[in-house]
């Protein structure tokens, strides 16, 4: 596909989206972070209150008693699955155990009807709203650099990267098996296989919770979606050669592979998703990154770089050939922020702040509205004081998962325990240190908790589920669209 056949079908898209929106006014609102960080119990929680009338105190248009009515509507886009919103209702409420996570693309819509207070709202949006929020894996994401890069560049930062200390010992056998390969000789399909699978084996392996490594292009390779076992995903990086191959040989065959990655899986998945998104949330997190130590904190960060390089206006035209239509406002956030003390939640927040800062550095950011929150979009947890040695010490109390453990004790999923979580650094620049011996500078006391149960909302009328700051999230993506 050449990049002028991708402006058409982006510019058919932008126009079909745009008569859409003027029946209803439309919002593409792209929810994404790397495995794990927290996008589906985000959304659930955003639909959850929404729908069910729950606390959001600064959401603008709930406090001033606009908000009348939000509903589900089929979303438009036939081809996306839906997102799982009533599974994870209910593993979440009825269950309490936390909802299966995002493994690939889904899309629902989530209608708002507000009474408009402005008299420009009145003329444009006749008070309705559709939220069309789609969510995605972040590690497709980070394959945008490698649209820019051919196979052999690809390839060399590949096994430089590998070759990282942090990272050797858990590429070992496929570094190993690479040297003994002669990528000239004829391909065998076993032989690409065996290496994509060694290649796909220490990625996963970065993923692990003590290492928390995040910058591992390909990124289907860890989250293929509908793509598991596909000969697009079938290639791995190969050391340099002397000559290039002949057309039958392993080099030749594992470019072809990368190529067609590329321009089947990549750059449509760009053209018909992100491109298309008018606001975004990336979700991080940044204590697991930090409980590893500073080289997962130096990952994260390199990750951001290229989450940020992905929505830096321009970007598009420049490495992709494809154009995009402006996301206006970004917001990064952490989650999980009831697994500490609200005292260190504004430090959570500096050392997001902190992260973004160097990361848009780097990538040379510029173009949206960027905001940073630390917020948890399901609160696990409460708060209280613990008087030890004639000192008050303050805790998060919540019930620990069945078989989660700290200090020795196992927990039995039934029992309600307060936990001490430590304090976040006061100086957000410190989390780049190193610890003695290799171990993390400022390690939180971690325990998964169960989901709460549902709490009475203002007007003690409804249920919802608690969160911290979930309302600030939502004025900064969507309180502007509904005046
Ligand atoms: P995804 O891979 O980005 O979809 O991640 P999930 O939304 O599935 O979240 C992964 C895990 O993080 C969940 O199973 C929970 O254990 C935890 N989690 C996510 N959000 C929160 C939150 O707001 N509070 C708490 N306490 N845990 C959360």
């Amino acid at each position: 596909m050449t990049g002028i056949a991708d402006e058409a079908l982006i510019a058919v898209d932008t126009v079909m989206d745009r008569i859409s929106g003027l029946a209803d006014p439309t919002l593409r609102l792209g929810v994404t972070g790397l495995s794990r960080s927290g996008k589906t119990v985000f959304i659930t929680a955003l639909v959850h209150n929404l729908l069910h009338g729950g606390r959001l105190p600064l959401f603008e248009p709930q406090k001033s008693g606009r908000l009348r009515h939000a509903y589900l509507e089929p979303q438009p886009d036939d081809a996306v699955p839906r997102f799982q919103y009533e599974d994870h209702v209910a593993a979440l409420i009825k269950d309490r155990v936390w909802p299966e996570s995002t493994r690939a693309i889904s899309e629902m819509r989530l209608t708002i009807d507000y009474d408009a207070g402005s008299f420009m709202g009145r003329l444009f949006s006749g008070g309705r709203l559709a939220l069309d929020i789609v969510d995605y894996p972040g590690e497709w994401l980070l394959d945008l650099p490698l649209l820019s890069k051919d196979f052999e560049a690809f390839s060399r930062e590949a096994i430089e990267l590998a070759r990282l200390p942090i990272r050797a010992r858990l590429a070992e056998p496929f570094l190993s098996r690479l040297q003994t390969i002669d990528s000239q000789k004829e391909a065998s399909e076993s032989e690409a296989r065996e290496l994509a699978a060694l290649f796909t084996d220490y990625l996963r392996a970065c993923r692990t919770d003590e290492l928390a490594l995040s910058t591992l292009p390909p990124g289907r390779f860890l989250m293929p979606g509908d793509l598991e076992g596909s000969p697009a995903l079938t290639f791995a990086p190969l050391l340099p050669a002397e000559t290039g191959g002949g057309r039958n040989s392993l080099r030749a065959m594992m470019e072809r592979r990368y190529e067609a990655y590329k321009t089947h899986v990549v750059r449509p998945f760009f053209r018909e998703h992100i491109t298309r998104l008018d606001r975004q949330i990336v979700l991080i997190d940044a204590m697991q990154a930090m409980n590893a130590g500073a080289d997962a904190v130096a990952d994260l960060e390199r990750a951001l770089t290229g989450i940020l390089e992905c929505f830096r206006q321009g970007r598009f035209n420049a490495v992709t050939g494809l154009f995009s239509r402006k996301i206006d406002r970004l917001l990064i956030a952490a989650t999980k922020a009831d697994h500490i003390h609200h005292e260190s939640h504004e430090r959570l927040e500096a050392i997001v702040r902190r992260l973004v800062d160097k990361a848009s550095e780097r990538a040379r950011y510029h173009g949206a509205d960027v905001g940073t929150l630390a917020m948890a979009a399901v609160r696990a947890t409460r708060e209280g004081l613990v008087e030890q040695s004639g000192q008050s010490l303050p805790v998060i109390s919540g019930v620990p998962i069945a078989g989660e453990t700290i200090g020795g004790e196992i927990f039995d999923g039934q029992t309600r325990t307060a936990i001490f979580p430590g304090d976040l650094p006061a100086d957000p620049n410190s989390i780049f240190q190193k610890g003695q011996d290799g171990e993390p500078a400022h390690p939180i006391r971690f325990v998964r908790f169960r989901p709460p149960m549902l709490e009475k909302t203002a007007g003690g009328a409804a249920l919802s589920l608690p969160h911290i700051r979930l309302d600030r999230a939502l004025q900064f993506l969507i309180g502007d669209r509904l005046v």
